[in-house]
């Protein structure tokens, strides 16, 4: 087997726990063009794919539809609205301790969906935004997870064949797979740590 060069770590969901809050966030702005988004429908259509496709399909889907533009002129407003409320990330106490441990060994990323403008600021706030190469967010590729580019892209600029991706969404497993990398599926950010230590533990 190859020896494995990087670690790639989707965002939301996987380093933070920020899902609900993206849904509450959108829940806000939406709801004075008249459309309600509830946590169930955001939970199972949402997560994992790019703010753009989501609005794509809650216009068409809106009674009446709505045009694509009229919702995506809220994402700035959204997106004020997730920095006010994420001015201290809770990001696991453990994450910055592995990461150093983790930053000696191989290059590390993320890979998310979101715009890497909402993803610095909260990884420069935690005090980790320095244990990361690169990062790759939704505004660098034209085809978002679960199409591989986003991963792809991760691996050509930090110059790696292989990879290790840890993800939490349907959409984000199949992206990190069809760019050909080892896949472990996170159901909460506080499991990373262990999930990790298991993986690379020798034997
Ligand atoms: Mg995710």
């Amino acid at each position: 087997m190859r020896p494995l060069q990087a670690i790639f770590f989707d965002f939301d969901g996987v380093l933070l726990d920020t899902e609900p809050v993206h849904c509450a966030c959108w829940a806000e702005v939406l709801a004075p063009a008249g459309l309600i988004l509830t946590w169930d429908y955001y939970r199972n259509h949402c997560i994992g794919i790019d703010d753009r496709d989501m609005l794509r399909t809650l216009a068409l889907q809106a009674d009446p539809p709505r045009d694509w533009d009229s919702l995506w002129a809220l994402y700035p407003a959204k997106k004020q609205l997730f920095q006010q409320r994420m001015t201290a990330p809770p990001f696991e106490p453990s994450l910055a301790v592995m990461l150093s441990g983790l930053h000696r060994q191989f290059k590390l990323a993320v890979v998310s969906s979101s715009s890497s403008s909402e993803i610095e600021p909260l990884l420069v706030a935690g005090g980790i935004r320095h244990h990361f190469d690169t990062i790759v967010g939704g505004g660098d590729v034209k085809r978002h997870k679960p199409a591989p580019d986003p991963y792809l892209l991760a691996a050509e600029r930090l110059a790696v064949e292989t990879a290790l991706v840890l993800e939490d969404s349907a959409a984000g497993i199949a992206s990190g797979r069809a760019a050909g990398f080892e896949v472990l599926t996170v159901r909460h950010p506080a499991e990373v740590a262990d999930l990790l230590r298991h993986r690379l533990s020798p034997g």
